[in-house]
């Protein structure tokens, strides 16, 4: 395997001098770095096609999506994109225009990826460049429908040959999310138009498609009845839409946590995004591990100072941290600038005014191995404290030292923290641990030899491979 290891002893390898450089550049340029392992991400996306296509008795292949919208959850788009297409999806999705037009300029073609985008303000989005680059888009608003009429028109006007370029359309419909989508009397409204549209040549009505609100909670009846019903509301909309003479290709309803745990509602494409970047969408459904997935990014960072504090030393802003006993605490120099949560300090001591509630977990390599300590205190915007509860030097944590706040292991129990960890101590959802992650953390990316090919590798920025 090429690329970046770490041995039992904490100390980062290399395969190539390369790699090392780059690890080495990004350490001096910031003192924390995201490590995206694209193994990973393509392992995980493996699993997910695997799993939709279990069943030998199905009639058909259901396909998958990697959603690579937010900078592919802040993994980076291109790679994570790149990565998902060699784990087996054949489909992109990004929420905005933007980021798919982005995908096709890096060099993913439409022979490579269909990509499909979704959230668009229909006077401003740039529909005619969209169609141009063979990107699939979304429609549910009469808006939407009419302004994608016209670029098609324009687009058809200028671009001539023997292979018309026709707007892919996917046929939002708002099965109980109320959000995007047409609502039943909306949808009757318009599918005669849509039907003229597909007529006339500008418009292959491409997919039906609709977003779940509560799949995430199989183990909550009430939740589960609800999941229910939006099935039975998708079902309602094909049939009007066969009614009015049109046929969508495709339909596609799952998010991860319908492709994890209901096989049923698969239909022709399934749409996980957080499973790809290996976690499961609530942990009350699991650990990433019991659905066969690894966590892609390590956030790390390296500390700006170790030092010994007396009994009844405050920590940071507003005293809500004081240490009971003579300690050492180190900082860590990452903050809510970083998009460390500030929701995630560390509260101690503090009599009646704060419950005590622990902060986001930290591991540190210590003499002794691997051991977990907490924020402690308010996290700031640069910087973050912890208090080691002993003896830095006993301990053998010294400035310097490279610490994990999150990466693929089991859970904070375990002594691995992950992103859930940290989702439950900002009382949050992983989701909002990684997308809120500042690119100013530089990503560095790890098994990228091992998992692209050489023309996909081009594509990745150099100096970030390790
Ligand atoms: C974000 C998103 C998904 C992926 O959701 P996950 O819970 O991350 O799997 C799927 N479909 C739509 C429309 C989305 O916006």
């Amino acid at each position: 395997m090429v690329g970046m290891t770490v041995d039992a002893a904490g100390l980062t390898r290399f395969d190539h001098p390369n790699l090392q450089a780059n690890y080495e550049r990004a350490c001096r340029r910031y003192p924390a770095q995201a490590i995206v392992d694209l193994a990973a991400l393509r392992d995980n996306m493996r699993h997910l096609v695997e799993i939709v296509n279990a069943d030998p008795a199905k009639p058909h292949r259901t396909e998958v999506m990697g959603v690579v919208k937010a900078d592919a959850y802040g993994h980076g788009l291109v790679p994570a994109a790149l990565a998902a297409l060699a784990g087996g999806a054949t489909w992109l999705g990004t929420a905005q225009a933007h980021e798919a037009l982005e995908l096709r300029r890096a060099g993913i073609g439409p022979e490579r990826a269909r990509i499909l985008t979704w959230v668009n303000d229909p006077y401003e989005v740039p529909y005619d460049e969209l169609l141009r680059q063979h990107i699939d888009v979304s429609v549910g608003t009469p808006d939407a429908v009419e302004q994608l009429a016209k670029a098609a028109e324009a687009v058809q006007r200028f671009v001539r040959g023997a292979d018309p370029i026709v707007a892919h359309v996917h046929v939002k419909v708002d099965t109980g999310f109320g959000r995007n989508g047409f609502t039943l009397n909306q949808l009757d409204l318009i599918a005669p138009r849509l039907k003229q549209l597909q007529d006339a040549g500008l418009f292959e009505i491409t997919g039906q498609w609709s977003h779940l609100a509560v799949a995430d909670a199989p183990d909550v009846p009430e939740f589960v009845h609800e999941t229910d019903e939006q099935v039975a509301r998708f079902e309602e909309f094909t049939r009007h839409m066969q009614e009015a003479g049109i046929e969508p290709r495709i339909r596609h309803l799952a998010n991860t946590a319908a492709t994890l745990s209901r096989p049923e509602i698969h239909y022709d494409l399934v749409r996980p995004g957080v499973a790809l970047y290996g976690y499961e969408p609530d942990p009350a459904m699991g650990t990433p591990q019991d659905y066969g997935l690894t966590p892609a990014m390590t956030l790390q960072a390296q500390l700006s100072s170790v030092k010994h504090v007396p009994q009844g030393t405050g920590l940071s802003y507003g005293r809500v941290y004081v240490t009971d006993a003579p300690t050492s605490v180190a900082i860590v120099p990452v903050g809510y600038a970083d998009g460390i949560h500030r929701s995630a300090s560390g509260f101690d001591r503090c009599g009646s005014r704060h419950e005590d509630r622990k902060g986001g977990p930290v591991a540190f390599m210590t003499r002794d191995g691997v051991q977990v300590r907490h924020v402690s205190g308010r996290v700031c915007m640069d910087q973050f404290i912890v208090d080691l509860h002993g003896d830095a030097k006993e301990l053998g944590i010294d400035i310097g030292d490279t610490v994990q706040l999150f990466g693929p292991g089991r859970g904070e129990a375990y002594g691995e923290p992950t992103a859930d960890d940290w989702a439950k101590a900002a009382d949050t959802i992983s989701y909002e641990i990684f997308t809120c992650l500042r690119n100013r953390v530089p990503r560095l990316y790890r098994n990228a030899a091992s998992v692209l090919d050489a023309d996909d590798l081009a594509m990745l920025d150099q100096n970030a491979l390790i």
